[in-house]
């Protein structure tokens, strides 16, 4: 069931601020508010959807294409195709996701460490 008060709810509603990167019909970009690496962009759909699965299983073809075409004009913007980059989603209790609206996280602008 989403969480329509989730953060990133209230974000995509305006009734949030913040510091976007890019935006279009399909999806929302903006900086993390407690970054962990030099460059820390988060990337939404404004699709209703919870997780990477709930959008992939719900979402249309075009709104799949779109977010993930989305993600790679973000990284051309940011010129961090060269030296590298990370994509992480995080989802349910087990991959340590805290807020319930599907997002991947862009990392970026130096040597990204290891998981474990
Ligand atoms: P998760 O753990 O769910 O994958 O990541 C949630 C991310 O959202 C965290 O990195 C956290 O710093 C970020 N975050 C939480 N609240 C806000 C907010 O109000 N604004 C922004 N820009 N980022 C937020």
């Amino acid at each position: 069931m989403y969480d329509k008060n989730n953060i990133f709810a209230k974000i995509l509603r305006k009734e949030i601020p913040c510091d976007k990167v890019y935006e279009d019909e399909f999806s929302l970009f903006f900086y993390d508010i407690s970054p962990q690496a030099k460059i820390h962009i988060l990337g939404i759909p404004k699709f209703t959807c919870s997780t990477f699965s709930d959008f992939i299983k719900n979402a249309e073809n075009k709104n799949i294409i779109s977010f993930f075409k989305s993600v790679q004009f973000v990284i051309n913007k940011l010129n961090i195709e060269k030296d590298g980059y990370r994509i992480i989603t995080n989802s349910g209790e087990d991959g340590g996701q805290e807020v319930p609206h599907f997002h991947v996280h862009i990392l970026a602008g130096e040597k990204i460490g290891r998981l474990r």
